[in-house]
């Protein structure tokens, strides 16, 4: 839309058609009279090109799912990421507000939000981190040793993935296993990546089961105990 009067006429002025919409959405809503301005022919900006995805702690579409979360587990990962780095009163407003925004986007947007259980917390090893980091830790040292045998890090990758890709798509991951034939089953009973997904799920969901958690420790330990030596074996031999 074009030339739709003078900026004197709204109440809110909103640069940018992106995020920017929900607060135009809800300036609207709370009556005011509200101008979106956009430079492009586009509407959405690279919001409209996202996956979607938000970290916002404590919303409303966990609440309804009974996902336990914090506002104290957030706020000490972020303490702990952040630092002084930035301004704190910064990153309480956004967990004092953040819940709210998302109330905003369910009223106003027709999409259907889902918890992604799966996915960690970007960096899950730092306090009040989702727990994956542990375990991906201790199995980066197959791959310094793999990079110390191999020629390449393109052969590291390639192995990695010959390796990784079916270990994840034949675990409980994507599929629920109670789906799957008896065979795969089986596998994916036995199958590292589902002891830790589980042990994972578990964590996030405030009920840890600890025969899982166990593994994950003890499967950790292994790790670094059989590639740590044999890493700062090869790297010794090599220079
Ligand atoms: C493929 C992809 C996937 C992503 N997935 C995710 C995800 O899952 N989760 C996540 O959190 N983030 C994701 N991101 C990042 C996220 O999309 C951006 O960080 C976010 O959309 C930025 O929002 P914004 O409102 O700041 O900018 P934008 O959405 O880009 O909006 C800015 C708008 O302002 C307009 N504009 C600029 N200057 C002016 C001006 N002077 N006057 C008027 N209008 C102007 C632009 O044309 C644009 O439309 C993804 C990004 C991409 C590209």
């Amino acid at each position: 839309m074009r030339g739709t009067g003078s900026p004197e006429a709204f109440d809110v002025v909103v640069v940018g058609s992106g995020t920017g919409l929900l607060a135009a959405v809800t300036a609207s809503e709370l009556g005011l009279r509200v101008l979106v301005v956009e430079k492009s022919q586009y509407l959405g900006g690279s919001t409209a090109m996202s996956g979607g995805g938000f970290w916002i702690p404590g919303n409303s579409v966990l609440a309804d799912l009974g996902v336990a979360d914090s506002r104290e587990r957030a706020s000490a990962y972020l303490d702990a990421l952040v630092g002084d780095r930035a301004p704190r009163e910064r990153r309480e407003s956004f967990l004092d507000h953040g819940p709210a925004a998302v109330g905003g986007l369910r009223r106003n947007a027709p999409h259907t939000w889902q918890h992604m259980r799966e996915y960690p917390d970007y960096f899950p090893e730092v306090e009040g981190g989702s727990a994956f980091g542990l375990f991906a830790l201790s199995l980066s040292w197959a791959w310094t040793t793999l990079g110390l045998l191999m020629r390449t890090p393109q052969a590291v990758m390639s192995v990695g993935t010959v390796v990784l890709f079916p270990l994840t798509l034949a675990s409980n991951v994507f599929v629920r296993p109670q789906t799957m034939p008896g065979w795969l089953q089986a596998f994916v009973n036995v199958n590292p990546v589902s002891h830790l997904v589980t042990a994972e799920r578990g964590l996030m969901d405030g009920q840890p089961a600890a025969g899982q958690v166990a593994w994950v420790l003890l499967a950790s330990a292994a790790l670094v105990a059989v590639f740590a030596p044999a890493t700062t074996y090869l790297y010794g031999r090599r220079r």
